[in-house]
């Protein structure tokens, strides 16, 4: 037994699992950070912007007539509680003030404080914060006892409210609710344009984060049992739906596997599934066209193999036995039936090294003309012997660049066609056209044509229109494969017009090459 078992080998329900696992434990470690980890310091961070911009556009409409407005405004909106001190040489008095909630620490702080504050705040630049714990009685207020700030002097505020004592309070503050509580003290200094100085004073109680960081916690805890029970039921109910299709799929894959081509892939459910399916019955239905195709070659090929084997036993015999018969005609015989063997078999040496897509070609500047020529000359005797009119139509010489060998392969296999399915007149015409920088090679003969229907079968392997095995002259059914891929090699336009009874045009079309070796 192998110890625990490779992730890919899982199978896609745990795989799924173990998302889904990941995926809530990422989500709920986030959830953690940010809810409970670092609420304080957020929550923190968002009161001291927000005070910060409070007395920030209190201290722009100190001048302001609506000045008691915007303090009752930004202390109710804010849970904020303000008081503004317009600053003297003498002292300080009190200019506005607004108490959202008891609970405020600027009112009970003692008159010390107050002076401490100012003097951190002009120390530190005109602003100060600072955190304080609330407790109730923390001394006198200060609404009673203006002092002065920096030579200790006695105060007069310019409005007169300093010094006269806390009317509302009256000297006796409510009871404070707040023990223990931090609060945040933000002071503020600011001179205006006349000289005058005003200390802006506001103070927001933080409430304290624990309970909620506590409430969360517990809620945290039951999430994360939710959404596990949740993985847990949406991998298996996904996983079913995804893996029936899939084993399925492997079901009918297996029957495939032993040979029969017959089987159908009929999965559905999702996009890439029934894509799949269809593929895998395509894969099948060429499987099975390989098939019969290579079992039709090789009764094919059985037949052309023991044609000239026959012929060459027979007359190798007769020549033996008979001492008259051993004549240069039938040793002809015998080599052109040799011959016949060895093109047969490098034949499906070329198809197989085409498909196997090992072959490279070997390309070099050359003249096609002057190949085309060269390939005629074998022609001559059957010209002579049979009465074939075999014709090259050229205006000028081109050169091109690629294989010489495989070209010269595709045009004897394209014009051995031609003779092959010549028509009466026994007429195959290669005509060699230039336009536009490319050069045109068609091979033209008035034979029989190939139906419409078959013309895009013809050029796969072992394909014959006509399959009855009638003349040793007719091929395998190899040679416009090999020219497909010889041409596809080389990156050329091909293709085929033939009308049935009329005769065929087979061509062929790629870049001229200049002297220079330049393609035009
Ligand atoms: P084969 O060795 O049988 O000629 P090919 O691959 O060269 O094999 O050709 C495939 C089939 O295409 C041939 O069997 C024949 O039916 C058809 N074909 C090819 N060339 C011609 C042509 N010039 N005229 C009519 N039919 C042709």
């Amino acid at each position: 037994m192998k110890q625990g078992r490779k992730l890919s080998n899982l199978g896609i329900k745990w795989k799924l699992l173990l998302y889904f696992v990941i995926f809530s434990v990422v989500l709920l470690a986030l959830l953690w950070v940010f809810q409970i980890v670092l609420l304080e310091p957020f929550y923190k961070a968002i009161k001291t912007s927000n005070i910060k911009s409070c007395a920030e556009s209190l201290s722009q409409n100190l001048s302001n007539e609506n000045l008691s407005t915007l303090v009752d405004e930004i202390g109710t909106q804010n849970d904020t509680c303000v008081e503004i001190y317009e600053i003297t040489d003498l002292g300080y008095s009190l200019v506005q003030n607004k108490e959202v909630n008891n609970k405020s620490i600027i009112y009970q702080i003692p008159s010390k404080q107050l002076v401490e504050y100012y003097n951190s705040a002009k120390d530190a630049g005109g602003t100060y914060i600072v955190t304080e714990t609330l407790k109730s009685g923390i001394g006198d207020s200060h609404f009673n006892k203006p002092q002065k700030l920096e030579n200790q002097g006695q105060g007069q505020g310019q409005n007169g409210t300093s010094g006269n004592g806390d009317t509302e309070y009256n000297g006796k503050r409510p009871p404070l609710d707040n023990d223990g509580m931090d609060s945040m003290v933000y002071v503020k200094l600011t001179t205006l344009d006349n000289g005058q100085q005003y200390m802006i004073l506001l103070n927001s109680v933080i409430t304290p984060v624990n309970s909620t960081v506590e409430t969360l916690r517990i809620q945290l805890f039951i999430i994360v049992g939710v959404m596990l029970i949740i993985s847990i039921l949406l991998s298996i109910v996904v996983s079913k739906r995804l893996a029936k299709p899939i084993s399925k799929i492997n079901e009918s894959a297996k029957i495939l596997a032993t040979g029969d081509y017959s089987v159908r892939f009929s999965a559905k459910g999702y996009k890439e599934i029934s894509e799949l399916s269809n593929t895998l019955n395509y894969a099948a239905d060429e499987l099975s066209k390989v098939e019969s195709l290579r079992k039709e070659l090789i009764a094919n090929i059985s037949h052309d193999l023991r044609t000239p084997l026959t012929m060459i036993t027979g007359y190798g015999e007769v020549m033996r036995d008979l001492p008259g018969e051993n004549t240069p005609e039938n040793i002809q015989i015998i080599i052109d039936e040799a011959e016949r063997l060895s093109s047969l078999i490098s034949d499906l040496m070329d198809i197989s090294k085409l498909q196997a897509g090992v072959q490279t070609k070997q390309a070099s500047v050359y003249s096609i003309t002057d190949s085309i020529e060269s390939i005629f000359a074998r022609y001559n005797k059957l010209r002579s012997n049979e009465g074939y009119n075999i014709v090259f139509e050229h205006n000028e010489n081109v050169l091109v660049n690629a294989d010489e060998i495989k070209m010269s392969q595709v045009i004897y296999n394209l014009v051995n066609n031609a003779i092959n399915y010549a028509g009466p007149d026994k007429t195959v015409i290669v005509r060699q056209t230039v336009q536009n920088g490319r050069v045109k090679i068609e091979v033209i003969d008035h034979g029989k044509g190939i139906p419409q229907e078959q013309i895009k079968y013809i050029w796969d392997r072992y394909y014959k229109v006509d399959k009855s095995h009638k003349s040793a002259v007719i091929g395998t059914g190899l040679g416009l494969s090999i020219v497909k891929g010889v041409l596809d090699l080389h990156g050329a336009d091909y293709g085929v017009e033939s009308t049935e009874g009329k005769g065929s045009c087979f061509w062929f079309e790629m870049p001229i090459e200049t002297d220079n070796g330049q393609t035009e």
